[in-house]
């Protein structure tokens, strides 16, 4: 199913010293509107041979066969090996690819619907460099087109003497008051508040028109990646605080994971892949599922009890109706 073009919405930051991502977790259907899921993983951390960085998207949420474009990526990465390679030929694979897919989106649901961007905030030859692939817009201008094009265009924003600092918003975009303080913060290096403020503006889009029920969640996956590619943390931010941590999909780089306390957890390393991490409780356990042609376990994803609304095992509170499922009781909106 192809999902309409506002799905997701992510900022992402790249400075001389670091790169920092943020992305909401929300699938909405297409047809019915209703929300699919709160923990999707849409980002991915990846390392290549000669560079490391992170990979959002907007655009389309699930194709046909019922996959993800992070699934697309994970794909690429096990059964071609493709992330092995130097920078500019995982673009090239990942360009031919997206271009295959969206000819058939593309065939069946019209030029408008098959629209798709994938947005790399890399570190290439120690320099922070935006890339974008896609097939309506451009990480170097604001203009988009109304159809996407039969061709996937690659893009870039390398740093300027001008411009060092770049920060870029794709899918729906935050209001533009949220993005200086954004900035600010970067300068001033208080990275952390930083952080907070962009999932903050992810917050907003959310909390928006569609008071928390449209096509962008409010909880997000954030990574802050250094030019070293041990320098890599990430985590999950959610509307009173994440009661435990899932990391974005991983293709061949590990990442550290802030729990609670001073200690943090690392996950994956040089030559694994880690997809859809996923906390759970006694009874997800007990409702997990493997899947030996994906081999991948899932875990069934528990519903607010007030609103219906999916309520990941992570999340204290549900994003859409603000309800404490640890107190019982409706939340204070802050
Ligand atoms: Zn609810």
């Amino acid at each position: 199913m192809c999902d309409n073009k506002r799905m997701s919405s992510n900022i992402l930051v790249a400075w001389p010293f670091g790169i920092m991502c943020v992305s909401d977790r929300r699938l909405v259907g297409l047809l019915s509107g209703t929300i699919r899921t709160n923990r999707l993983t849409k980002m991915t951390i990846f390392g290549c041979a000669d560079a490391h960085g992170v990979i959002v998207y907007n655009g389309i949420g699930m194709d046909d066969e019922g996959q993800t474009p992070s699934e697309w990526l994970l794909d690429l990465a096990e059964k071609q090996h493709l992330f092995d390679l130097p920078l500019a030929d995982v673009l090239d694979g990942i360009k031919a690819d997206l271009e295959a897919r969206l000819r058939g989106l593309r065939t069946t649901y019209g030029a408008e619907k098959a629209r798709h961007t994938f947005v790399f905030t890399v570190w290439h030859r120690d320099e922070s460099v935006l890339y974008g692939l896609s097939n309506y817009e451009r990480v170097d201008s604001r203009e988009e087109a109304k159809e996407g094009s039969e061709t996937v265009v690659l893009s870039e924003r390398r740093p300027t003497p001008a411009q060092r600092l770049r920060i870029i918003a794709t899918g729906a975009h935050p209001r533009s008051a949220d993005v200086p303080p954004i900035i600010e913060a970067i300068k001033a290096g208080e990275l952390n508040r930083a952080r907070a403020l962009a999932v903050k503006a992810v917050k907003n889009v959310s909390y928006g028109k569609k008071k928390a029920k449209g096509s962008v969640g409010a909880s997000c996956q954030w990574a802050f990646v250094g030019p070293n590619r041990d320098d890599v943390w990430s985590g999950l931010d959610v509307v009173g605080g994440a009661i435990a941590m899932e990391t974005p999909n991983l293709i061949n780089i590990g990442t550290k994971v802030p729990p609670m306390g001073d200690l943090f957890a690392f996950f994956g390393g040089p030559g694994m892949i880690v997809r859809d991490t996923c906390a759970g409780d006694e009874r997800a356990r007990a409702g997990s599922q493997y899947e030996i042609a994906s081999k991948t376990t899932t875990f069934p994803e528990p519903r607010c009890g007030i609103c219906g609304a999916p309520l990941p095992a992570s999340h204290q509170f549900c994003e859409v109706c603000l309800y404490d499922k640890t107190l019982n009781r409706p939340a204070i909106h802050s």
